[in-house]
């Protein structure tokens, strides 16, 4: 069941939004060589707390920590721990904030150091296919054409497509319905109408969309071992188009 939400409601997950895109600014400023993930975890969990926000991933299913930290092949999931950055990691960070009630979600891939060109230009097509899908938010259109958007972007620029993680709807859960794939034909999905309020998260892959979840349980990893990148905004769609909650 799609949950619509009134406008008093999109004000307030745009308050939490906020938080989220504030505190992957903080991440933007200190990320660096030599740091550890858990250190930077320390940092965003320290940071959402100082809004008075609270980390919406500690504990969620289990998780054990407040941002998804994942660096270079990891797609998705990565857990924050000893490893320190090195200079040429790109590392993927989503965070997700409660905030009276209600949930924000977004993620950004980072540049540690320089990076190779081959991982700049994934991360640049990665956000591209994400405001790609984002300019296709807006009631009337199916859901389908969002992922379509994003999948012509990657593709066209010959990355892969993860299947089998998608975008979700989000409210007073972080994952609510409906589904949102990065991939599929624009017929496909519900139609969108004012009030929905998504999250759409393209994760894509240098090579094989193929991916695997290492042994601890939550890190996901690309199947070839390759980079991949992964964007993510929370989106209301509005009588005035799409409405990007997650913004700074
Ligand atoms: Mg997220
Ligand atoms: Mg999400």
């Amino acid at each position: 069941m799609i949950v619509l939400k009134t406008k008093n409601e999109i004000e307030i997950m745009r308050r939490a939004g906020k938080v989220v895109s504030r505190t992957l600014d903080m991440v933007a400023r200190v990320i660096e060589p030599g740091m550890t993930t858990a250190k930077l975890n320390d940092l965003i969990d320290d940071f959402i707390r100082s809004q008075g926000a609270i980390p919406a991933f500690k504990g969620y299913q289990g998780f054990p920590a407040s941002a998804c930290i994942s660096v270079n092949e990891e797609v998705v999931h990565g857990i924050p721990g000893d490893r320190k950055l090195r200079d040429g990691d790109i590392v993927s960070v989503d965070v997700g904030s409660i905030l009276d009630g209600y949930y924000g979600d977004s993620a950004r891939t980072f540049a540690v150091g320089r990076v190779s060109q081959q991982k700049s230009r994934l991360m640049e097509s990665t956000l591209k296919s994400l405001m790609a899908g984002i300019d296709n938010a807006r009631k009337g259109n199916r859901l389908g054409v969002i992922s379509a958007a994003v999948q012509q972007v990657a593709e066209r620029d010959g990355y892969g497509v993860v299947r089998q993680l998608v975008g979700h709807g989000i409210g007073r859960q972080m994952h609510e319905d409906p589904q949102v794939p990065n991939f599929g034909s624009p017929e496909d999905g519900p139609e969108l109408g004012t009030g929905m309020v998504i999250a759409i998260e393209p994760m894509i892959n240098t090579g094989t969309y193929e991916i695997k979840t290492m042994p601890d349980g939550w890190t996901v990893v690309t199947a070839d071992g390759q980079p991949s990148a992964h964007f993510e905004h929370t989106v209301a769609i509005t009588d005035e188009g799409p409405d990007i909650l997650t913004l700074s």
